[in-house]
Parts: structure tokens; C-alpha cells; sequence
């Protein structure tokens, strides 16, 4: 069998994406500042993209900026805000510790040019201290920033009830959904954020292309010096096919949406009781409150990488938050900031299923990790340690 389990890294992309995009590497090669017919059909193109994925997330199309990704979108969104607050002498952002690196490596830049950043801490099921997080905001708070839904462990946070707090104390509020949209329904009227990024790869589209949602109003920068494309929020020639492909993968995932997110959830939780099967393993991030396709699960006594290596032999792509699979010395910040100490942080494994999963693949798949685990375990010395009563078990 052949599964992949790695969608929260990125996913295949859609028949539909792919043949949507074509035509724009080959007749319709023409630059959409141009001003003759082949350059304005390009135009159109993105045009058509930028009414079809406003109208998805409840957007008007001047409200939404075509970036090269979920990075980019991050990076402007945060800039952008610190660049307002700069104007007004705000020098205070507010944030949390399980944020992805777009936007924590962000903060950090900012930071060493004399913004303070408060990281508001999360309760051990992954989800953000509301309150922790109200009380935080100052009078020189000049955003706040929560990603939608985590990419590591799922974990969906209460955006709505945040953008109704950043919102009675007139912060400026921005979302990181690039897990979120394309996988659970999305309005950003019924949200109340301000701003929003995305990923075309994370649902379906080209990698290298995404798009930044800024509410009518709000001020935003362009950090990429040149044309005025994007209405002057975004220089340099548009990517037309990543952004066709974009717009052609969001209207296929948002059809099949309502269909999907209680399959996918049904065929996760199904997932999740078969792995806590496994003794001394534990569930990563809240159990509900996470992304229909999100399994995320801790095993005392192993490494990530070597789980990893044995189900790829298995035919099963998946992920883990240990320190060589991050690229790291320490294990996911992520892991860590939920309480999980090191060595069980080691032992993560991280699931995230597409929306052609089967049953029969889910039952594959967690008679492998069963299987893997148990053989791991077999040589880990952590492990027999445990066992013969030398030291603790964790979890
Ligand atoms: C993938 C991802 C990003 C980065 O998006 P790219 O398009 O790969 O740059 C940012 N935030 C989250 C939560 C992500 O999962």
C-alpha cells in the first residue's frame, strides 16, 4: 500500500489545478501589465482567481493580495502591522509560542529592531490562554497574531472569540489559516480578522503561490520594491498559473467542504483510538478541537526518524516533530511548548490524511505504526530501562 500522510506539509496537487494552470505556460504566456489582448487575458485569469477565492472566504476581491505563499503573506501581514504601530509609536505585539516559523522568525527580526513581543502560552491541550492573551493587550499593542490552526498538532484555536477581543480594544488582528483554508469552512466577515494568510499547496494548488486577506481599511505595505501590481501591495510580475491553479483547487476543495470535514473526522478519530491502543503513547493537541485530518501522537521510548523509516519501507509517508526530522538540535517548539519534555518529544509521529482517505488504508495504517513501535522498542534502551523498573515512564 501506498499512503501519504504528510498533507499538513504539502499536498498533491488537484487534476483540475493542474489543467487550469497549463494554458498560462503556453498560449497564454502574455504579462498581465500588457496592454495588448494576449497580455489581458492573463489579467483575467487572475482576476477570475481573485473574485473565486474571495468569494469563498466571504471577501470582496480588492481584498485579497496574491503573495508567493504562506510565508510571504505572514511576513507582510506582520510587517505591515509593525510598520502602522512604528507611525503610532506602538511598539508592543502580541503572539504565542506555537506559532510556525513564518511568523516566529518574523517576530524575531522585529524584536532586534526594538519591538517587544509577548508569546501568550498555551494550556497543555494545544490550545491558546484566551484570557492570558487579554490581558496582555496595552495600550501600545499594535497587533496580535494566532494562527488559525496548528500545523503540527491540529490544534484549532478560538480565532473568532480573539478577533472579538482585538477588536473592542482596537488591535489590529492577523491570522495564519494556511492548515485551515481549503480543510474546514472559512468566513472572514463571521471571523473577524483582519487579516489572513494562505498557501496554495496546502490545498491542492501550486507551491510557490498564496494570497494575503486585508480587510477594507486596514493599512498595508508592500516590502517588495518595483511595480505596481497588486494595486502597489505587491511588486513584480504576477505568478498567473500558480495563481490560476490556486483559485481552480479552492473551488474544488470548498465544494466537497461540507461533504469532507465529517468523513475525514470520522476516519481520524477512528485513527486516534487505534494508536492509543499502543501503551505509553499519548495524543498530541486537544482531541476535538483539531483539524478534521490532524493525528498527532507521542510513543515513549523511540526516535521520530527511525518510526519515520520504517513506515516509509511500509509504503507510509508521514512526519514527526524530533529533532533531526525538524532539522534541529531540540525537538518541535511546538511539542515542547504543550509540556511534552524532550525525550517524549522524540518519539512524535505526525499523520495528517487527504481527503481520499479509506478505511482500509486508516486500519493499514495503524497496524504498521503498532507494528513499528513495538520493534523499535524491542532494541531502545530508554524503553527496557522502563521496563525493568531502572527509571520512569513518562507517559
Ligand atoms: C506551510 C505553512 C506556512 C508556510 O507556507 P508556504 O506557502 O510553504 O510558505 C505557514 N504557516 C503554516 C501554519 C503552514 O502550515
Amino acid at each position: 500500500m501506498n499512503i501519504y500522510a504528510d498533507n499538513a506539509a504539502t499536498t498533491k496537487m488537484s487534476k483540475k489545478a493542474v489543467s487550469a494552470m497549463m494554458p498560462y505556460f503556453e498560449e497564454l504566456y502574455g504579462n498581465p501589465s500588457s496592454l495588448y489582448s494576449a497580455g489581458q487575458r492573463a489579467k483575467e485569469a487572475i482576476e477570475e482567481a481573485r473574485e473565486t477565492i474571495a468569494g469563498i472566504i466571504g471577501a470582496s476581491a480588492r481584498e485579497i493580495i496574491f503573495t508567493s505563499g504562506g510565508t510571504e503573506s505572514d511576513n507582510q501581514a506582520i510587517m505591515s502591522a509593525a510598520a502602522n504601530g512604528k507611525r503610532q509609536g506602538k511598539y508592543h505585539i502580541i503572539s504565542d509560542a506555537i506559532e510556525h516559523h513564518a511568523v516566529l522568525h518574523t517576530l524575531k527580526k522585529l524584536e532586534k529592531e526594538g519591538f517587544e513581543v509577548t508569546y501568550v502560552p498555551v494550556h497543555k491541550n494545544g490550545i491558546i490562554n484566551v484570557s492570558a492573551l487579554e490581558k496582555a493587550i496595552r495600550d501600545d499593542t499594535c497587533l496580535v497574531t494566532v494562527m488559525y490552526a496548528n500545523n503540527e498538532i491540529g490544534t484549532v484555536q478560538p480565532i473568532k472569540k480573539i478577533s472579538e477581543i482585538c477588536r473592542r480594544r482596537g488591535v489590529v488582528f492577523h491570522t495564519d489559516a494556511v492548515q485551515a483554508v481549503g480543510h474546514v469552512p472559512i468566513d472572514v466577515n463571521d471571523l473577524g480578522v483582519d487579516m489572513l494568510s494562505a498557501s496554495a499547496h496546502k490545498f491542492h494548488g501550486a507551491k510557490g503561490t498564496g494570497f494575503l486577506y486585508v480587510r477594507r481599511g486596514v493599512r498595508i505595505s508592500s516590502f517588495i520594491e518595483g511595480g505596481e501590481q497588486e494595486r502597489g501591495r505587491r511588486a513584480g510580475t504576477e505568478n498567473v498559473a500558480g495563481i490560476v491553479s490556486m483559485g481552480a483547487a479552492l473551488k474544488e476543495v470548498a465544494a466537497d467542504i461540507d461533504k469532507n470535514v465529517p468523513r475525514i473526522t470520522a476516519l481520524r478519530n477512528r485513527l486516534i483510538d487505534g494508536l492509543s491502543e499502543i501503551p505509553h503513547s499519548a495524543l498530541n493537541g486537544d482531541r476535538e478541537k483539531r483539524l478534521p485530518g490532524n493525528v498527532n501522537f507521542c510513543f515513549e521510548g523511540i526516535e521520530g526518524e527511525s518510526l519515520l523509516l520504517l513506515l516509509d519501507d511500509k509504503g507510509i509517508s508521514a512526519s514527526s516533530g524530533s529533532a533531526c526530522a525538524s532539522g534541529s538540535l531540540d525537538p518541535s517548539h511546538v511539542l515542547l511548548a504543550i509540556g511534552r519534555v524532550h525525550d517524549v518529544a522524540h518519539g512524535s509521529l505526525r499523520l495528517t490524511l487527504g481527503e481520499d482517505i479509506t478505511q482500509k488504508e486508516i486500519a493499514y495504517i495503524i497496524k504498521s505504526v503498532k507494528e513499528a513501535v513495538e520493534y523499535l522498542r524491542g532494541f531502545s534502551p530508554v524503553w527496557n530501562d522502563c521496563v525493568s523498573g531502572k527509571s520512569k515512564f513518562i507517559l
